[in-house]
Order: C-alpha cells, then sequence, then structure tokens
C-alpha cells in the first residue's frame, strides 16, 4: 500500500485556460492551474491517485466535512530556475506533517508515494503554469478532507485527498502593524494549534476582524492560559529582533512547527545571527520597543516568507519598530529565496528538484 504500483493516470483538460492568465498581475491563490490530483480514500484504504481536470467536486450535504470539520492542509511553492527546471523547498516536510495534522484529527495518513508522485506528476503536467518571474511561484495546497457521509459525530469512513495549485506573485504587501492579542486565542494546550486543520483558521478570523477594524492587518496571538507570551502573528510563526538577538518562541501543541521558521532559524545561525528560542513575554517586548532595542520584528510562513512588522498595539497603545539599514529580514528573506529558486548554493539540502 505504500508504493504505487502503477503510473498514476492522467486525464487531461480540453480546454485550457492558460491563455486567459495575466501572469504579470497575479493575485494570491486567485488563479487555478489546469490540473488537480484526486485520490479517495475508501473500503479502508487509499485508492489510485489520478490528475485530471481542475473543477468543482459534488458532496453529500451530510459529508462529515460541512459538519464536524476534519479537513487538514499544507501550502508550498513550486519555482522555476533559468533552465526551466522544476524545484520544491523541503517537500518531505510537507508531507510529514500532513501526517501529522491527519493523526490528530483522526484522519487515515497517506503513504509518502502517494505525495510525492502525485505532487511531481501534477507539477509536470502544469509545468507551464509555473510562473518564471522574479518573486512569483506556483502556491501548491494538498489538503485532505472528510468526504464519507452520515451525521453521526465519529470520523468518517471516506476522506478525498486534493492537490490543487495556483500561480502566484509576489505576495509582500507591504509592512504591517499587528494587535498583541489579550483576550482570544487560536490554540491551547492539549488542542489542535500544531495541526494545520482547517477549523484553527475559522476560529482566527473573528478576532483578525475586530483587529481589522481598529486599523491593523493581523493578530498576535499569545498563550491561552495568561496571554503573557507571544506565539504566532496570524497563520505565520514570529521572530523579534531584541538589539542583535533573533527570538522565536519554541514549538509546541499550540505552535505550528513552520518549515519557514525552522529554515530562518538555520540560516541565521550560519550568518552568525544570535538565535534564541524561548519564550518570549509581551513585558519583555514592550520594554524593548520603550527602550530602543526591539529592532525587528516579522512574521514567517511560505507564502510570504517573510512578512516584515512596522508596528503593535497593546493595550490601548501603539509603538513603533523603527525603520533600520539592513534588516536580518532582508537578509533572511533573500537567503531563502535564492535557495528556493537556484541562484544560491543550497549547503543544507532543501531545494528538491522535480
Ligand atoms: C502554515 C503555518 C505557518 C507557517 O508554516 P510554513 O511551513 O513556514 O509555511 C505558521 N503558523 C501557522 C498557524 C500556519 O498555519
Amino acid at each position: 500500500m505504500d508504493t504505487l504500483t502503477n503510473n498514476i493516470e492522467v486525464v487531461k483538460t480540453k480546454s485550457s485556460k492558460i491563455e486567459e492568465v495575466d501572469f504579470d498581475n497575479l493575485t494570491f491563490g486567485q488563479t487555478f492551474s489546469d490540473h488537480m490530483l484526486v485520490c479517495d480514500y475508501k473500503d479502508g484504504k487509499w485508492q489510485a491517485p489520478k490528475v485530471v481536470p481542475y473543477g468543482p467536486i459534488s458532496l453529500d450535504p451530510s459529508a462529515k466535512i460541512f459538519h464536524y470539520g476534519q479537513s487538514v492542509f499544507e501550502g508550498m511553492k513550486a519555482y522555476k530556475d533559468k533552465d526551466d527546471n522544476i524545484l520544491l523547498f523541503r517537500p518531505l516536510d510537507n508531507f510529514k506533517r500532513l501526517n501529522i495534522s491527519s493523526k490528530r484529527l483522526a484522519i487515515p495518513e497517506l503513504p509518502e508515494a502517494y505525495f510525492m508522485e502525485g505532487l511531481k506528476t501534477l507539477l509536470k503536467v502544469d509545468s507551464a503554469w509555473i510562473p518564471k518571474k522574479e518573486g512569483s511561484s506556483l502556491y501548491i495546497r494538498p489538503f485532505v478532507f472528510a468526504s464519507g457521509e452520515g451525521f453521526h459525530a465519529s470520523p468518517a469512513d471516506e476522506y478525498k485527498f486534493i492537490i490543487s495549485t495556483a500561480p502566484s506573485g509576489s505576495y509582500f504587501a507591504g509592512k504591517i502593524k499587528v494587535l498583541i492579542e489579550e483576550k482570544y486565542s487560536r490554540s491551547a494546550d492539549g488542542g489542535v494549534g500544531f495541526a494545520k486543520a482547517g477549523g484553527n483558521y475559522a476560529g482566527q478570523f473573528y478576532p483578525t476582524q475586530l483587529a481589522i477594524d481598529r486599523g491593523y492587518q493581523q493578530v498576535v496571538w499569545t498563550d491561552a492560559t495568561t496571554h503573557e507570551y507571544i506565539e504566532e502573528a496570524g497563520a505565520m510563526n514570529v521572530f523579534v529582533r531584541i538589539n542583535d538577538t533573533l527570538l522565536t518562541a519554541p514549538v509546541s501543541d499550540r505552535i505550528l512547527d513552520g518549515i519557514t521558521r525552522k529554515s530562518i532559524i538555520e540560516l541565521a545561525k550560519s550568518e552568525g545571527i544570535p538565535v534564541e528560542v524561548r519564550k518570549i513575554s509581551v513585558t519583555e517586548v514592550v520594554e524593548a520597543a520603550k527602550n530602543g532595542t526591539l529592532k525587528e520584528m516579522f512574521g514567517a510562513g511560505t507564502a510570504a516568507v517573510i512578512s516584515p512588522i512596522s508596528g503593535f498595539g497593546y493595550k490601548n497603545e501603539d509603538y513603533d519598530i523603527p525603520e533600520i539599514e539592513q534588516p536580518y529580514a532582508d537578509t533572511l528573506k533573500k537567503r531563502i529565496t535564492d535557495i528556493q529558486t537556484n541562484k544560491s548554493e543550497d549547503p543544507f539540502g532543501w531545494r528538491y528538484k522535480v
């Protein structure tokens, strides 16, 4: 069951949409490539994956995804280098994390070959959809959800694994202002915060909207028990630079183990930047902002890679993080994207050629 005995079947679209797409003006996650990978779980096992034309799927209204939110996903990117090689970044880590998320949501885990061979087949079929423009990439969304039917609150007996892709332009939306959350939480001890479970994001929308209404773009989540320690920025991991030291919170039940986060930690160390992985108290960040030692704050995640933060709100006060020369954010973002797009050596072995 862990190996694929046959080549993956490919059913090609009869009407490609690629000519309609303006690759110079792509918005994030709004344009979808011609094909998708679909794989069904039924009769107690994952069936043969298939590449088919991208399009709507039909589900019974009692499908458990609608009622009990049994769903997990991943986010990754494919790039094309100057020789048209298709490149991925640490894709096995996404595969492993998808299964970690699935396990927590009582979703059957996928065999590695189904994910990796499925992904590679899809990328080859839709290779023309991978943008080559600087800063652009093909955003990849693998996801698994409960398609099995019935109102009984129990795990479904049928699931769908789908990979869809979306050519995307540079995600950079300018610096963001964030609100350090004092009331709401995105995750708790023993919960599902470490999983990329769909419901985690639904639960963030309302508090994030409240922050947006107050003039911020994102929420910085704090620990659910005391709200004294900062944990993540929206759906990104968060880094803080105090003096020359880069700080980030340790991953836990509550904090997602981001691939960008762990790559940044390794890259920063290799650049000789002092890095500390430890709890970061809000008090410490506020003090550093007041005495001028808070040099940088940024979010880290696949979509934006690094998202610099220009200031934060906390207890009805606003704190600015003044611009500095040569921020770590710029150095680290360049190093990571150069590795991803084959513009530099890859001493860590992170790049994966399809
Ligand atoms: C996906 C995600 C991240 C970032 O993970 P990457 O692997 O770097 O993309 C961080 N926090 C949350 C909550 C996420 O969902």
